[in-house]
């Protein structure tokens, strides 16, 4: 099969096409114009769009269903040409607001989660995406094109800011190469211009990968689904802490290139009487002393055949309260998108149990 476009780096696509600079154009076009046929790039000679149909095709995803939630999230599920499926989810952080006269007086903030893989190796036992197994890695222009198709669809025009996260379905730092690439093409000023400084890559805490991305340079956030305080009970949720246990993510994050005004998110998933006790918040704050750090605390999402439960309002503020009083930045996720199960650890390929 022909090599999608959008697997290529601007670098990467000047080294091909010749003169140079028409790479630049091809990016605006895709990035910019979201165009989905090299004939609609019309700055470009017949020949060269003659040459490029001929030698490349554009990734398109389809979009098969579109969830919309009350809350103004939108939940997307976008079929592979090999007819797999996966998710990503428009999330509205802010509405836009209006002034008096209609003129725009503060822009909608988007967040989009996207997937890097069908299914997921990890196993972990409260997550969803886990369940269907693990078929295949996304390339880097699968994962840019679900952002491309998002912000097409949603008229989100090119200089609107965005943020991204890796935190649908899939291990980031189990493709390594296409998501690294995929943040190099979202952040290229001539495309997307999605600085990394937006962009966030959330793993179970694959310790060796960890370092490897910190030595990649990318200057993405990276987000740790720590979870449990202690190997025990971290090995019982998420198998992989055999491989790599508490200590050596720990040790791997102190290693993180990490911007200057940025901290390390370690995101904390809250199962009702699993690991929601203060004793383990006491745990936490000692494990992270010395890392700048941020805690985000996630309400685990129930689904059907799940026996975790949802902890309790009132257990989540004691945790954070606990975490805040003694220093340690600690945020309550919202959960956005409930309604339509596009919320943390519910996304998954779940045309096929129709
Ligand atoms: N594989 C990566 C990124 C995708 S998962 C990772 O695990 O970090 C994104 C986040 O959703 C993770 O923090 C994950 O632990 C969390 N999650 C999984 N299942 C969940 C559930 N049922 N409820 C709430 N969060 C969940
Ligand atoms: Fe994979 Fe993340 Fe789900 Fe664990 S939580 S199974 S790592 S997607």
């Amino acid at each position: 099969m022909k090599q999608s476009i959008q697997d290529f780096t601007q670098e990467e696509l000047s080294k091909e096409i010749k003169p140079s600079f028409r790479a630049k154009q091809i990016y605006s076009w895709l990035y910019h114009k979201y165009v989905t046929s090299f004939d609609e790039m019309k700055n470009l000679p017949k020949a060269l769009k003659d040459e490029l149909k001929e030698s490349y095709r554009i990734e398109l995803l389809k979009i098969v269903k579109i969830e919309d939630s009350i809350d103004g999230s939108r939940k997307y599920l976008f079929e592979l040409e090999d007819g797999n499926t996966v998710e990503a989810v428009l999330l509205l952080m802010k509405k836009e607001q209006y002034h008096e006269d209609g003129t725009i007086k503060h822009q909608a903030k988007y967040t989009v989660c996207i997937s890097c893989q069908v299914g997921c190796k990890v196993g972990c036992a409260f997550c969803l995406t886990a369940k269907s197994g693990f078929l295949r890695n996304l390339t880097a222009g699968e994962i840019v094109e679900q952002i491309r198709l998002i912000k097409k669809d949603n008229n989100i025009d090119a200089n609107r800011r965005l943020n991204i996260v890796y935190m649908g379905m899939g291990e980031p730092l189990d493709n390594l190469d296409a998501v690294a690439k995929s943040s190099r093409i979202f952040a290229d000023p001539n495309g997307m211009a999605i600085s990394p400084n937006r962009q966030t890559i959330s793993t179970s805490g694959l310790s060796s990968k960890i370092i490897k991305l910190g030595k990649m340079d990318l200057g993405v956030n990276l987000a740790i689904s720590l979870h449990a305080v202690d190997d025990e009970l971290r090995e019982q949720l998420m198998p992989i802490n055999k491989a790599y246990n508490i200590k050596s993510i720990i040790d791997a994050v102190k290693a993180f290139p990490i911007n200057q005004r940025k901290r390390v998110m370690f995101e904390y998933l809250v199962i009702k009487d699993v690991n929601d006790d203060l004793k383990s918040a006491k745990k936490l704050l000692a494990l992270l002393d010395g890392i700048k750090a941020k805690v985000n605390l996630i309400y685990f999402n129930p689904y059907g055949g799940t026996d975790f439960k949802r902890p309790n309002l009132k257990d989540m503020i004691a945790f954070q309260e606990y975490l805040t009083k003694r220093g340690l930045l600690c945020t309550i996720r919202e959960s956005k998108g409930l309604d339509i199960s596009a919320a943390c650890g519910q996304l998954r390929d779940n045309e096929k149990d129709k």
